[in-house]
């Protein structure tokens, strides 16, 4: 698959997500289906109150702590036997990946689903660098089959319908005939996967939660591919993103009372794999190496502004993304980068740059409602207002590309109307004028176009309300 761009033109591709009937229909139908799940997990308001509030608390003090957990999580994870690498950078980490692979000499990998791995284009790399890489996650498995990225962040082809994946199927699967029996194409892509696991050379995968206190690495999924891409290759390399340490072990029991229930409707997943060791003495089973390879990628800058840094409690449930009037009609490519949604609209102008991603903050309504349903009481709507600020006022180095949508006709603009609102006189002076000529300035204007294009232009009134209010005897001023 190809890079994506760097540039993110949410509005042009918006425009084109709307006018696809098809792709509306697919997400509406998914997107109304988990609320419905969701909702009737979470029917109890005290429950749900209190447990977020935990879920909260817990990724809040294991954020407070984050320098220090991430030591001792490479102190238990290398007394357990595991290697730990840090990558600064998507390039650091790739290397990384590359590097452990080649001195393990393995050609062919298969791959659990990991977030992180789309976000530094782990496969593409691999792929340039002589190395197959397949996707065992059904979701995964069937977009890469078709040549694209993740459009959800757990469902990752949730913009398709069977329709579509039977074509897909028929045409890059060896032997495989045309059918919509969903149990068939899941049968087929199983038979396609089952000799990729046995195979492979080397296991990749993501990591939910990286306990400190014990060094353990922490997996959830439905499949049981991630459990075979852990165990069945004789190497295991985990990739996360340095926010995922927790403190305790007992931190854990009720992120996955959340995680699950907020994104799929689920009381558990159908696995809970706990990773603590390469294969011990005696084992029957189990990689004889396993790596997590930490990855930074601009995660210590937002980290070190304490508002923004409330975006890695995210623990990547997607509900705000199932929530958001936006996302739910617009697909998640209409994003660009590999997170969508409200997350993706707070979290990747930060990773990336205002100067590359600063539209998206403007990509929502600031309804709230990814607020009211993050299991861990993320304030997406006042970041998000905060990264639209940072766009044209910058106040804090931790975002790059700050100041960036800030334009000389802006600056122009707020500086005239800085002046007016300093001054009575000016003030009513120009009340006056907007009164008397208002009315004449067009809608297509460029200081009013964004607004005007989906907006009728509001109409100044002829007189101000001390105009009248003096003419009808209650003003002296
Ligand atoms: S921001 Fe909250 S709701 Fe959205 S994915 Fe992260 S944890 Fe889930």
């Amino acid at each position: 698959m190809a890079a994506e761009a760097r540039v993110s033109d949410f509005g042009g591709k918006a425009h084109v997500a709307l006018n696809d009937p098809k792709l509306r229909a697919n997400f509406r139908r998914a997107m109304d289906g988990l609320m419905a799940k969701r909702a009737a997990q979470f029917d109890d308001p005290a429950e749900w109150t209190a447990l977020r509030a935990r879920g909260a608390a817990i990724r809040a003090r294991a954020l407070a702590r984050l320098p220090d957990l991430l030591e001792r999580l490479e102190a238990n994870l290398t007394r357990n036997g595991i290697t730990v690498h840090w990558a600064e950078t998507p390039a650091e980490a790739n290397a990384a990946v590359l590097g452990i692979l080649r001195q393990a000499g393995a050609k062919r990998v298969i791959k659990g689903k990991s977030m992180v791995t789309e976000e530094i284009h782990l496969n593409a790399h691999l792929e340039a660098n002589g190395i197959t890489a397949v996707e065992s996650d059904l979701g995964e498995y069937i977009i890469q089959l078709a040549g694209q990225a993740p459009s959800h962040i757990v469902m990752p082809c949730i913009h398709m319908n069977k329709v579509e994946i039977a074509e897909l199927f028929a045409d890059k699967i060896e032997g495989q005939t045309y059918t919509e029996d969903v149990d068939e194409l899941c049968a087929a892509a199983r038979k396609a996967l089952r000799d990729r696991f046995a195979d492979a050379d080397a296991g990749i995968s993501g990591v939910n939660f990286a306990v400190a206190e014990t060094g353990t690495l922490v997996l959830i999924e439905n499949e049981g591919n991630g459990r075979l891409s852990t165990t069945l290759p004789p190497l295991h390399i985990a990739v996360t993103g340095i926010e995922k340490v927790v403190e305790r072990l007992d931190d854990v029991a009720p992120l996955l009372s959340l995680l699950p229930r907020s994104a799929t409707g689920q009381i558990i997943t159908t696995y809970v794999n706990m990773i603590s060791s390469p294969r011990k003495a005696g084992e029957k089973d189990g990689p004889r190496q396993v790596h997590l390879v930490l990855l930074d990628n601009g995660r210590s800058r937002v980290y070190a502004d304490v508002q923004l840094a409330d975006t890695l409690r995210c623990i990547r449930c997607a509900a705000c993304m199932n929530h958001c009037p936006v996302y739910t009609r617009v697909g998640g490519h209409t994003y660009t980068f590999t997170y969508p949604g409200p997350i993706g609209k707070i979290l990747t102008p930060q990773l990336e740059g205002l100067d590359c991603a600063g539209d998206q903050p403007h990509a929502s309504s600031l309804c709230g409602a990814c607020a009211e349903v993050c299991p861990v009481q993320i304030p997406i709507p006042d970041l998000l207002a905060r990264l639209r600020t940072e766009a044209v006022r910058p106040a804090s180095p931790a975002v790059r590309g700050g100041g960036s949508g800030r334009s000389l006709a802006d600056t122009l603009g707020w500086a005239g109307w800085t002046a007016m609102y300093s001054s009575p006189r000016l003030y009513g002076l120009s009340s006056r004028m907007m009164g008397l000529f208002g009315n004449l300035i067009p809608a297509w204007m460029p200081m009013l176009k964004q607004w005007t294009r989906v907006r009728t232009k509001p109409r100044f009134a002829g007189k101000s309300l001390h105009q009248i209010a003096r003419e009808r005897g209650f003003s002296n001023d």
